[in-house]
């Protein structure tokens, strides 16, 4: 084996095996039980083992599993794309099935060039994307991300994207939201004025920046980028990649702020974290940049063997009307108020520097010195070692840099919510203070 996303030497020193899992919580092989507080790579909506997604997938596997033919559709895939356009903004009205986050954003990022393109706007070619954005790891993918530390080893191999910084609060020196809000459209805006021929599309991740550091945008900033965009003939593609599907209180982030796009990503939750299926949703002015009389180029030239999965695709169905009978979007908004009060008592900590969240999508960042900011150094890995000393607690969350993540199953009760915080709050004291002494 060669884990993803893993220094393999951490791995063969203390390796963790799932064996099996039920509810918000995952058992390994030694037969040691963990509550499950980053959803299994903030995937799985409901936890393991849920009823009706087991038996989705028994019932479809009556039928057919899987057959992709190019040209032909399926079933239960285009049952489910009637009920997403249903839910997704109401601009969107087109469902392009692929298998991964990163392919979905992948696609967005191809169909967007492609239709500049097509309409014979052959100079918009370039993407705007916003510093620290994660859109997966593909190679075009990585091109239109911006996080130092995963994308910096491949810099010569990717297309060159137009990053604007994120704008952060914590790190600014007003610690002012409007300010900050202000200051970034504007430089947003200077860009647009000046280069707006040449680029096709704007890429970022709505309201909460995931794997680079959950990172909260100001209120309005999203709204700010949908007019700039809007009036400088940008083309918008959202990724919800890991906030769609009720995590961060609203079914999709974008509805926070009423947010129209002209294309969005959709990957993790949308099976309830079973299965790999993801989907890109456009505009019907883009599909229709690419339809009409047979025109070769104007096919969009993409695909992938599993696209539209049966057994996918059913079990994303069973998932959707889940969210329907237990009013999950409703449950995540009142479990992430309950949440935020917990938080409070992990922001008084001596070395919590900022605890950011957006519903169920939490990041605290550790710092050495709350006044100052100034982090750990790098090698003291202090984030990293608090995970592992939550894991001996029976808590499995993972650390992007210097902060750790909590992104708990929407289906975490209260009760859990309140234990999964109090270990981390001892996994934090039991490093930060070795740390310092
Ligand atoms: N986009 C965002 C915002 C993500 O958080 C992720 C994964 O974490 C991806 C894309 C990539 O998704 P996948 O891992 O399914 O390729």
């Amino acid at each position: 084996m060669w884990l993803p996303f893993t220094q393999m030497s951490d791995y063969e020193k203390d390796p963790l095996i799932i064996a099996s899992g039920e509810g918000v919580t995952v058992t390994d092989i030694h037969g040691k039980t963990y509550l499950d507080g980053y959803s299994s790579l903030w995937l799985n909506v409901h936890g393991h083992r849920k009823k009706e997604l087991d038996e989705a997938i028994q019932t479809q596997l009556q039928s057919i599993a899987h057959s992709t033919l190019l040209g032909a559709a399926n079933i239960p895939s285009i049952l489910l794309a009637e009920k997403l356009v249903k839910l997704v903004p109401e601009r969107l009205t087109r469902v392009f099935y692929s298998d991964s986050g990163a392919t979905s954003v992948e696609i967005a990022v191809k169909m967007a060039y492609q239709y500049w393109q097509n309409k014979g706007l052959e100079k918009k070619t370039r993407f705007v994307t916003v510093s620290n954005g994660y859109h997966g790891d593909t190679v075009g993918t990585m091109s239109v991300g911006s996080i130092e530390l995963y994308h910096k080893v491949y810099t010569s191999l990717l297309f060159d994207a137009l990053v604007i910084p994120f704008p952060s609060v914590y790190r600014h020196p007003s610690g002012d939201e409007n300010i900050v809000r202000d200051e970034s459209l504007q430089e947003l805006r200077l860009l647009f004025e000046e280069r707006h021929e040449e680029i096709a599309g704007m890429v970022l991740e709505p309201m909460i920046q995931g794997a680079g550091g959950m990172n909260t945008m100001p209120a309005g900033y999203l709204k700010g980028v949908e007019k700039l965009c809007n009036e400088f003939n940008v083309l918008l593609i959202v990724d919800e990649v890991a906030t769609g599907f009720g995590r961060t209180g609203k079914m999709f982030a974008v509805e926070h702020e009423g947010i129209q796009p002209d294309l969005m990503t959709v990957a993790k939750g949308l099976t309830g974290g079973y299965l790999p299926v993801a989907a890109t949703f456009a505009t019907e002015e883009i599909y229709d940049a690419f339809y009409g009389e047979y025109e070769e180029m104007k096919t969009f030239f993409h695909g992938h063997s599993y696209t539209g999965n049966q057994l996918g695709c059913a079990v994303a169905l069973a998932n959707l009307e889940i969210f329907e009978k237990e009013q999950l979007v409703k449950q995540s908004e009142e479990k992430s108020t309950f949440l935020k009060e917990l938080l409070v008592n992990v922001k008084q900590l001596p070395h919590v520097g900022d605890v950011r969240q957006c519903g169920l999508m939490c990041g605290i960042e550790i710092v050495k010195d709350k006044h100052t900011k100034e982090s750990f150094p790098l090698e003291s890995r202090v984030a990293y070692r608090a995970t592992l000393e939550m894991r001996k607690l029976g808590l499995l969350t993972r650390p992007l840099g210097d902060v750790i993540v909590l992104m708990p199953p929407l289906a975490t009760s209260n009760e859990q919510l309140a234990e999964m915080v109090a270990l981390m709050v001892e996994g934090i004291k039991a490093v930060t203070e070795e740390s310092v002494a």
